[in-house]
């Protein structure tokens, strides 16, 4: 989730005309994550406010158990066949074990590299694919996954999407004009630990020291990046999107930024997270509308095209700023990207669902989920190169869809 503080968030909004102003945004109902303990205080208050309000999730813990059950079962089975699968969620040992499997197999397409080093000595890995027989210049996508913890959905959907770029038929013909660079688990700390108790499920940040009598730990590394830093972001180390002592405090943006900088003129940055089913485009800083705000908001259009078709309909996601839909928030890497890397299509995708599991998606959703994101992919990438059904029709070739008069 990037830009509301995750115990709290807007479910749905509207927006309404507002006399003089034009449009503002309404947001209509909100859902909570509150303690066991504070349920009846918090329905009498809402009460008080005549606030209308109802259980969604009686017990969250409850569906922590009943997934780390199904989990559980399911390594069981799998340890025979050592094979990832996108069935499940799978844990950094899984991920990695997956990367090098990928890169023994795609050898010629795959380099792997280290970015970063965390605090608790993990690799932040970067996974470069690309077709070395044809010849550029090529588009440069990235792809980063899993910078928050818990939104599980996201290392599978960066995984699965390697996966098809490097093997599949499928996207054969865009890989030949295109250069990936893949960020599976972008925070591998949190990840980690989000796997180790239930309790640690819903951790959300990076596991850095705060201090050496710090009460609470972990920055929020999408808070940490250095582009009007401190916007719409805590100062409390114990908040969910503390920013940091400073703009790049942390071991996982500096590295990651590093490596954005040393691969340049970067066209796609895509950083995927749960949850919301919307493709938010910059700023998260400011609600003014970014300068390509046209082309950002067409390329977009094409992600859900493809999500759509290949969902029957069922699939649908919202676009939008991230400022004017989430909320300001600053210090996030798509806004980095963009501002900072003046990579010209930015986005932040939230992936499903809306929010009636939220970050507990079931493993039952895991493989459409996947499925769509990447057919949304096609369809956008498809756009941008002019390839497969998503190609622009032949008499539009001509037609840039580049980004011109960059400001800021
Ligand atoms: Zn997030």
């Amino acid at each position: 989730m990037k830009a509301v503080d995750p115990i709290l968030r807007p479910r749905t909004s509207r927006l309404v005309e507002c006399a003089g102003r034009g449009q503002i945004r309404i947001y209509v109902d909100w859902q909570v994550l509150v303690e066991a303990e504070a349920k009846s205080r918090v329905a009498r208050a809402l009460d008080e406010a005549n606030l209308k309000h109802s259980v969604e999730v009686p017990d969250v813990l409850a569906l922590v158990e009943e997934e780390r059950a199904h989990m559980q079962a399911k390594r069981r089975k799998k340890r025979e066949s050592e094979q990832m699968d996108w069935t499940s969620f799978h844990d950094l040992e899984d991920i990695e074990r997956f990367e090098e499997w990928l890169n023994s197999t795609a050898g010629n397409l795959v380099q792997m590299a280290t970015v970063a080093r965390t605090l608790e000595g993990r690799e932040v890995r970067l996974v470069r694919i690309t077709d070395p027989t044809t010849p550029g210049p090529k588009k440069k996508i990235w792809i980063e996954g899993g910078i928050h913890a818990r939104e599980w959905i996201s290392p599978a959907v960066t995984t699965y999407l390697m996966h098809q770029v490097a093997v599949s038929p499928e996207w054969r013909d865009i890989l030949k004009v295109t250069e990936w660079y893949f960020v599976p688990v972008a925070n591998p700390d949190g990840y980690a630990y989000s796997f180790s108790s239930p309790r640690a499920r819903l951790w959300r940040k990076n596991r850095s020291q705060n201090g050496p009598s710090a009460r609470c730990k972990g920055v929020d590394l999408n808070r940490n990046w250095n582009l009007k830093w401190g916007v719409g972001a805590s100062g409390n180390p114990c908040s969910e999107t503390f920013k940091g002592k400073e703009p790049f405090s942390e071991p996982e943006t500096v590295g990651l930024g590093r490596a954005m900088q040393s691969v340049r003129d970067i066209d796609v940055f895509i950083t995927f997270h749960s949850f919301g089913q919307t493709v938010l485009y910059p700023w998260g800083w400011t609600r003014d509308p970014p300068a390509n705000v046209k082309q950002l908001s067409r390329l977009a259009r094409k992600f859900n095209e493809g999500v759509k078709a290949a969902s029957g309909g069922r699939t649908e996601y919202e676009i939008g700023g991230s400022g004017p839909l989430y909320g300001l928030a600053s210090g996030a890497s798509d806004d980095w990207a963009y501002g900072a890397m003046q990579v010209p299509f930015s986005y932040t995708i939230e992936l499903p669902d809306t929010g009636s599991h939220g970050f507990l998606l079931p493993e039952s959703e895991v493989s459409r989920v996947v499925f769509e994101t990447s057919s949304g992919m096609h369809c956008m990438i498809g756009f941008l190169t002019n390839i497969g059904p998503c190609a622009r029709h032949a008499g539009n070739r001509s037609k840039s869809v580049g980004f011109r008069g960059f400001r800021g």
